[in-house]
């Protein structure tokens, strides 16, 4: 079977099926955001790599070889804080094509290790090598969890918080892929920022670490309902988010005035968010919010979890939404 009919997630189960269930050091393997591994200290080790590629995760026409490092730190360190973890140290490997100017690739270097290290991670390591054409980056985080966040462990009544607003990402790449901004540097403040520099979420997982048991959580990177489909999935519940509940960016909703476009399409689909969905008991949902609001993280309620599978999404009058195509799937044909 062809990997653009199979998809991305066909393919990764293929290989947990081929891999098996987690032994030896592993304690969770493939299937959440990051692997979990013991140690003979109190602590979980989580690591995670993630890939970059020229063309298919960003542009150079639109991004500096800076904002092209950031964005890369702040994708890859994003999914430490979905674990609830706390970064420890960055690897990068790199590929560039000879011909390009090293003064690319240190500028690349030191956006992703400026960011690395403004979360206490400091590029420790990692590989470089040549190209047949574009820039290719692979970044490993290694961090570090006393009860890590894992996607399977939602339960029914339990009700689900999204971090921050939702849209900017997907709002930002709109206008770039229109044309209404020649680059990231031409967007409107707010989205630049969460284009070329989201926050990855790792002060807000520090922040619930006082909360009586860890929530259930993942990282927004494939878009909000993609996403939630996994927690759905690892948990083996059903997941109802509320549409008018969603915190729609400011700033994407504006972006979306111009052409005629609703957001809400943009926040429930939209990937690179790298905002936080958890799910956790309606009792320690106040402290949650407290807790959050501490760190300047707004958590908003936009649904419940309850017995079932698989995501719905409800419109204003309570009917079911037909979601529009969306989420991010590598294979899928673009
Ligand atoms: P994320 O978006 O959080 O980085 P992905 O959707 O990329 O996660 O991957 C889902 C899960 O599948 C993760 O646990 C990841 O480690 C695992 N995975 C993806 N590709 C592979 C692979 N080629 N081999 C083993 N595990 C993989
Ligand atoms: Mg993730």
């Amino acid at each position: 079977m062809r990997l653009e009919k199979l998809g991305e997630f066909g393919f990764i189960a293929r290989v947990a099926e081929l891999v098996g269930e987690p032994e030896g050091a592993v304690v969770e393997g493939i299937g959440d955001d990051a692997a979990v591994l013991k140690t003979s200290g109190d602590c979980y080790v989580l690591v995670t790599t993630d890939a970059f590629v020229e063309g298919r995760h960003f542009r150079r026409e639109w991004l500096s070889a800076e904002q092209i490092g950031m964005r890369a730190a702040c994708a890859a360190l994003s999914d430490i804080a979905a674990m609830g973890g706390e970064a420890r140290a960055v690897l990068l490997s790199v590929g560039l094509p000879p011909g390009e100017d090293a003064a690319f690739g240190e500028q690349l270097v030191r956006g992703l290790h400026d960011v690395a290290r403004s979360w206490d991670a400091s590029l420790a390591g990692g590989d470089t090598f040549a190209t047949p054409a574009g820039v290719w980056l692979d970044v490993v985080v290694v961090g570090e969890v006393d009860r890590p966040w894992l996607r399977s462990t939602a339960r029914p009544d339990d009700i689900l918080l999204v971090s921050g607003t939702l849209g900017g990402a997907a709002a930002a790449f709109h206008l770039l892929e229109s044309g209404r901004a020649a680059n990231a540097d031409a967007l409107p403040a707010a989205l630049r920022s969460r284009f070329t520099r989201p926050t990855p979420q790792l002060a807000l997982a520090q922040a619930l670490r006082q909360l009586p048991e860890p929530p259930a959580a993942i990282d927004i990177s494939d878009g909000l309902v993609q996403d939630a489909g996994h927690i759905a999935e690892r948990s083996a519940v059903a997941l109802t988010i509320e549409a008018p509940c969603l915190p729609v960016s400011p700033a994407c909703a504006e972006a979306a005035v111009q052409p005629d476009a609703d957001p809400v399409p943009w926040a429930l689909t939209g990937g690179e968010e790298y905002e936080l969905l958890l799910a956790l008991p309606p009792a320690y949902a106040d402290q949650a919010v407290a807790e959050a609001q501490k760190v300047g993280v707004m958590l908003t309620r936009i649904g419940s979890v309850s017995k079932g599978l698989g995501v719905t999404v409800l419109a204003s009058d309570g009917s079911p939404m037909e979601l529009p195509q969306g989420g991010w799937d590598h294979f899928a044909v673009q």
